[in-house]
This record gives structure tokens, C-alpha cells and sequence, in this order.
């Protein structure tokens, strides 16, 4: 696989791109709040418990099982994060003349349970994926998403969010072909978390892609050379959102419980050669992304997405299980027309570096290019930055998957 680049280094070209809830049988559960603790509707459970006491059947002379009813108190309460469920901590108490077990617990369908004495905890009960696709959309949904120009139009439009398992055997294929510089979610996760011992399948990645706005792309689908002010802020001050959403995701997850590691905002990251691709790094958001299931390689070495090759990516590693998404491609090029069909090299044309040929991207030579537009950025727009990414515009997988890859 072509790869080891990483957006967020080099921004080379096209590498612009950066880099349940269980219902306790018995409980009246009422209105839930978005987020917090809350207690639970305290009372006898609905749910009778039936326990059978030998008494003896003087007529008879034996000893027969009668049933005895009994109700239990029930009480407790659900820990919750963005109205999902993340626990419920339940205390049962029985009647004193319970004959079973003093700790005895009905929890429909749990996914896990982890007794606490007298309490039980139920984790894993919440639809994890869903939960996270929500924090990240409402955060880009926020005010933090901005290119703080004039108008402080937004850096960003919606996300594509998506999952990988820490134990993907592509993630040990990514080190052995980028270089064995190259650190696994496992890894990153032990060399970030020293103390904690954890299983790659323990692992998800969560990746996520920001496209460019309709506006910053129809702008800069006009340009030849250099980055309109749009494209040079969103490189700027969108990637730092970017930055913003890759710790917000962590904190959400530590405060509900669930460690998590963010590679590109760690001590632990570094530029790498690739003795295969040249530039590269320790962990590639791309490559995230493309074991996420959220798109594949183009000739230029940008990431094309259903919502296109103009974009960023970020992610976050986190000790939680969520279900893997879908990767609809089995080859790294599948959405690329060149690789696919022969056919566009739009890119190719694009670039005012002569980076892009049939051969590929070079890396060194974008780099040198991009590097050259500070000076630009900075005597017209009036900031520190650069930019370029015009292959990333004006072709034919600018904005989504180019239809003609399903004809
Ligand atoms: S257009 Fe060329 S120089 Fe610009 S980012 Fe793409 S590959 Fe690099
Ligand atoms: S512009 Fe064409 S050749 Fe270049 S990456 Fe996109 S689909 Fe591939």
C-alpha cells in the first residue's frame, strides 16, 4: 500500500488531509436526563421473586415446597452521557425472610455485569458508536468550528465518523510496509497508558473525516497556484478545531470511564522516514481512516471519502468495544479512476508543482511547494500559514466517490 505520509506533517498535497440501555425489571424509569447521574425510581420490584420454603404437611406427614412471594426493594442509579446509558449501578434488597441469595439481581439482557458487594454494575449496555458519532457531530456542530474570519464562517461541514478494532490485522500490515517505526493502536495505547494491560481486540479506533465547506471548495476550485485565504484558515485554524475535537473526544471518553489516546496530540508522535515512502510518521490519520472504512487512496495520496478528497481526518484510540465499520473496498485504490479505470488524472493537471504523474505523488517536491506559500499567506492574508491542496479541488473526486468508479 502507498502510504507512511501523513497529512498533518507534511501537508504534502493531497496529504492536506491530515493527517443499550438495560431496563431493570422493576424500575420506573421516567424521564431520562442527558447527562449525569440519576437515581433510580426507588420501590418494591415489579418483578415478584418466588422462593419455596419446606413446610411440613402435618396431615400427610411430610414436608412439601410451598411458594412464598416476596417483593424486593429495588434502588439505584443510571450514570448517563449525552442521554446513552453507560451504567447502572443497582442495589437489591431483599426481604429478611428471603431464603436465596442476599445479592440476587434481575437485569434484562446485559452485556456484561460486574458485581460491587451488594451492587452490580452493568457496562457496556450503550450503542457506544452512537453515542460517539454524537459527540463528534455536535461538536463540529459548535461554536469552537469556526475559520475565525469576518464572517466566522464555519471551518468544517458535517463529519463522517467510523470504527476500526485495535486488533486489525492492517494495522501490523501498516508497520510492516510504512517501517517498524510505524505504532499500532496497541501501542500507542500501552506506551500512553503504562500501568494499564490491555488486548488489541480491547481496542477501536474512531476516525473521522472533515470535509471542506461548499464554499471554501468552490473558491478554490478557481485558483491555479495559490490558496485562497479560506483554504489557507481552514489549514490553520480548522485543523486546530481539529486538534479541539481529537481532545474533547478523549476527555468524553475519560470522563465516562474509558481511557483514550489521541496519537497526533501525544508526546509520543513523530516524523519518520519511510525507507519506502519517504516522508511518513509514527501514525497516519489516513491510514485510520481508510481501516475505518471511510474511503480509499487517489494517485495523489489524498484519502477519497463519500464526501470526497478535499478534507481532514483525525482520530482517537479508546479502550471501549464498538463494532467495526463496513469496509466496502477491498483495494486501497478502489475510488481512484486512474487505478481503477486508466482513466482522469485530473489531479495531475492540478498541480502547479508537477508533483502528481502516473507514477504517483511526490512527496519531497509537494513539500517544497507548499512550504513556499507562507510567504503568500502571510503578505495576503495577514497570518502565519500556508497551503495549497489545489489537487484536492476542481477534480473529479473533489466532493464524493467519482460515479463513474460504479459504471
Ligand atoms: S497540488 Fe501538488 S503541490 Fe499542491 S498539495 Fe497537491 S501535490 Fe502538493
Ligand atoms: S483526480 Fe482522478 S486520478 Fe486524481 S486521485 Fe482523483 S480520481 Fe484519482
Amino acid at each position: 500500500m502507498r502510504g507512511g505520509d501523513e497529512g498533518d506533517e507534511d501537508e504534502g498535497g493531497c496529504d492536506e488531509g491530515g493527517g443499550e440501555g438495560p431496563s431493570e425489571e422493576g424500575d420506573d424509569e421516567g424521564e431520562i436526563a442527558d447527562h449525569g447521574v440519576e437515581e433510580l425510581a426507588r420501590g418494591p420490584s415489579r418483578n415478584v421473586q418466588k422462593s419455596f420454603k419446606a413446610i411440613r404437611d402435618e396431615d400427610h406427614g411430610e414436608d412439601v415446597a410451598v411458594a412464598e412471594e416476596h417483593e424486593e426493594e429495588v434502588s439505584g442509579y443510571r450514570i448517563l452521557h449525552d442521554g446513552c446509558v453507560l451504567d447502572i449501578i443497582v442495589r437489591v434488597q431483599p426481604p429478611r425472610e428471603r431464603v436465596f441469595a442476599p445479592d440476587w439481581f434481575y437485569i434484562k439482557q446485559p452485556k456484561k455485569i460486574r458485581r460491587l458487594g451488594r451492587s452490580i454494575i452493568v457496562r457496556d449496555a450503550c450503542d457506544f458508536g452512537a453515542w460517539i458519532d454524537r459527540v463528534i457531530r455536535d461538536f463540529v456542530e459548535s461554536p469552537e468550528n469556526t475559520l475565525r474570519n469576518e464572517a466566522d464562517e464555519k471551518a468544517w461541514d458535517d463529519p463522517l465518523v467510523g470504527f476500526s478494532s485495535g486488533a486489525d490485522p492492517l494495522y501490523t500490515y501498516y508497520k510492516e510496509d510504512i517501517g517498524s517505526f510505524f505504532l499500532t493502536p496497541v501501542e500507542w495505547f500501552e506506551e500512553t497508558f503504562t500501568e494499564t494491560e490491555v488486548e488489541a481486540g480491547e481496542l477501536t479506533v474512531i476516525s473521522w473525516i472533515l470535509p471542506h465547506t461548499k464554499a471554501t471548495k468552490a473558491e478554490h476550485r478557481l485558483q491555479r497556484e495559490m490558496p485562497t485565504e479560506r483554504w489557507a484558515r481552514a489549514r490553520i485554524y480548522g485543523e486546530e478545531f481539529n486538534d479541539k475535537l481529537r481532545r474533547h473526544v478523549v476527555e468524553r471518553l475519560e470522563d465516562a470511564g474509558y481511557p483514550a489516546v489521541a496519537p497526533m496530540l501525544s508526546p509520543g508522535w513523530s516524523r519518520e522516514t519511510s525507507e519506502k515512502y519517504g516522508f511518513a510518521s509514527n501514525w497516519s490519520e489516513r491510514h485510520a481512516a481508510y481501516a475505518s472504512g471511510l474511503g480509499t487512496f487517489g494517485l495523489c495520496d489524498g484519502l477519497i471519502t463519500p464526501k470526497g478528497k478535499a478534507m481532514r481526518a483525525g482520530s482517537v484510540i479508546a479502550k471501549m468495544g464498538i463494532q467495526p465499520s463496513e469496509r466496502s473496498y477491498e483495494d486501497h485504490h478502489a475510488y481512484c479512476l486512474y487505478y481503477a479505470k486508466r482513466a482522469c488524472l485530473e489531479c495531475v493537471g492540478r498541480c502547479p508543482a508537477g508533483a502528481i504523474s502516473e507514477a504517483g505523488h511526490d512527496k519531497e517536491r509537494c513539500n517544497r511547494y507548499v512550504r513556499a506559500t507562507e510567504e503568500y499567506v502571510e503578505s495576503n492574508f495577514g497570518f502565519k500559514g500556508y497551503g495549497c491542496g489545489l489537487c484536492q479541488t476542481g477534480v473529479a473526486c473533489e466532493s464524493r466517490i467519482p460515479p463513474d468508479i460504479f459504471r
